[in-house]
């Protein structure tokens, strides 16, 4: 402690590398969520970069403020496309409400702020530079306003901007891509004295235009500012106290995970268990730096920490579900035999925009899982396509089907969790459609009737989870 204030005294290199925390839309929502983020803040003095969405809904029946500024962005088409009959106009008004609650119940001066952001509103700007400017606002002024009530408790704080450090990005406005200088600039950053709150999820190009990454980016603005700085963590501050063991709603006792690895936690992220941008991990990855994933409403759970190894202490670490899956059954005498058979089926679900999950293969048959909605509107002419071209002698499409995927490190070399699930599963008399064990061994996959999928998961949990502790 005596040696860091020595060294900071003198300006020298700072002894410990910075943590830092990324609050998403629900941690952003309103005052009493920015307050809550001050505290967590405050409560170590490494927390020194923090990065924010825009406002999420702190109401049932509001929308994000980022959905807003694109439906202005879109002349209502955004919220239009969603059956929702909000206009630009009554998106204009709930931004700056939105701000202008939330200015009034963190009690600070907003003025300039709600100032600038109306101007901002009416930018001339045309196309997808208008639509990446505006939508990038929520962040923008978040940072802003957070910035200027740390300041009024007292706290060395100030908004670093993309636009002022050069985080600068390809020129996909909408889908913008972080460029190598990008990092030196995000690096330099560690010079700062005080503690920087950044906006998320846009950038600038090399003509300062703003460009927006995808949807929910601002968790690749963390995952980038911690491989800059060489975080000693990266702190994802969400609604959910970490990765859950399986879908809580369908599994209330399910615990959250305390540690995974990289390669679980893709495994195990499937729709009920996204809890963050994937893409945002592998940054971190390369550099070995440790993501934990915390809950702003509770902050003293620990969440859960991924990291790139860990010692594998138990067989299953969690169980993930897809639901609406479905599997197209192919049967042609020979068709092992027949070179480059399984290349042109795939090619055929590429060229209808499909993606492909899993493709069991035998002799004469292969299966191809794909999601059912992805078929919507195209099975009648997938199905055309692959009898022209491919001339199966059968050919079935199976829907409703869940993919249960119990996950484990210590599966690799242990096939006992294997028999377990499918007796477990047996003895209840639920019939399994499908079976795969992963090319890694670490994890394997059951389809079963989504009918039948909450009382399958329960069998699971209690046979390979609860059973074990
Ligand atoms: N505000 C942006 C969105 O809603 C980015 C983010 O929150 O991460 O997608």
């Amino acid at each position: 402690m005596l040696a860091d204030l020595f060294t900071q005294a003198n300006n020298g290199p700072r002894m410990t590398k910075p943590i830092v925390c990324k609050f998403g839309g629900s941690s952003v929502a309103d005052a009493d969520q920015i307050r809550k983020i001050r505290d967590i803040v405050q409560g170590d003095p490494d927390r020194r970069f923090v990065v924010v969405s825009a406002p999420g809904r702190s109401a049932s029946g509001e929308h994000k403020v980022t959905d807003h500024l694109i439906n202005i962005a879109t002349a209502g088409a955004h919220f239009r496309d969603q059956r929702l009959d909000l206009t630009p106009a009554h998106s204009r008004n709930a931004v700056i409400d939105k701000f202008a609650r939330i200015i009034k119940g963190l009690g600070i001066d907003g003025e300039e702020i709600l100032g600038a952001l109306k101007r901002d509103l009416d930018t001339d700007l045309a196309d997808d530079r208008r639509t990446a400017f505006l939508a990038s606002r929520g962040e923008h002024y978040n940072a802003r306003v957070i910035a200027e009530f740390f300041r009024s408790c007292e706290l060395d704080a100030q908004a670093c901007l993309p636009e002022e450090f050069g985080l600068r990005v390809t020129r996909d406005f909408l889908d913008a891509k972080v460029l190598p200088e990008a990092y030196e600039n995000m690096a330099a950053l560690d010079a700062e004295t005080g503690i920087c709150i950044i906006p998320g999820y846009y950038g600038v190009t090399e003509a300062d235009e703003v460009a927006v990454f995808s949807r929910g980016g601002s968790d690749l603005t963390g995952g980038d500012l911690a491989y800059a700085l060489e975080a000693q963590t990266y702190e994802n501050w969400t609604d959910v106290s970490g990765v859950f063991e399986a879908d809580p709603g369908v599994i209330p006792e399910a615990r959250a995970i305390p540690r995974l690895t990289f390669k679980e936690i893709r495994l195990l992220s499937s729709k009920g268990f996204n809890v963050f941008h994937l893409n945002a991990m592998l940054r971190c990855k390369e550099r070995k730096i440790p993501i934990n994933i915390r809950n702003t409403n509770s902050p003293d759970a620990l969440g859960t920490v991924i990291l790139n190894e860990r010692v594998p202490e138990e067989g299953i670490v969690g169980i993930a579900r897809l639901d609406n899956m479905a599997y197209i059954y192919l049967q042609k005498d020979m068709l092992g035999e027949e070179v480059g058979f399984t290349a042109s089926l795939l090619t055929i679900f590429q060229d209808f925009g499909i993606n492909t999950y899993h493709y069991p293969t035998d002799k004469d048959d292969i299966a191809v899982l794909v999601d059912q909605d992805d078929l919507l509107g195209s099975i009648n002419d997938l199905r055309r396509s692959i009898e022209k071209k491919l001339k199966p002698d059968f050919m079935d499409v199976v829907y409703n089907l869940s993919i249960i995927t119990p996950v484990g490190l210590g599966l690799k070399g242990n096939s006992y969790p294997i028999v377990d699930a499918l007796g477990a599963l047996g003895e209840a008399h639920i019939p399994i459609e499908m079976i795969d064990q992963a090319p890694s061994q670490i994890c394997f996959h059951i389809g079963i009737n989504q009918a039948v999928a909450d009382d399958a998961l329960r069998i699971l949990y209690d046979k390979l989870i609860k059973e074990a502790i």
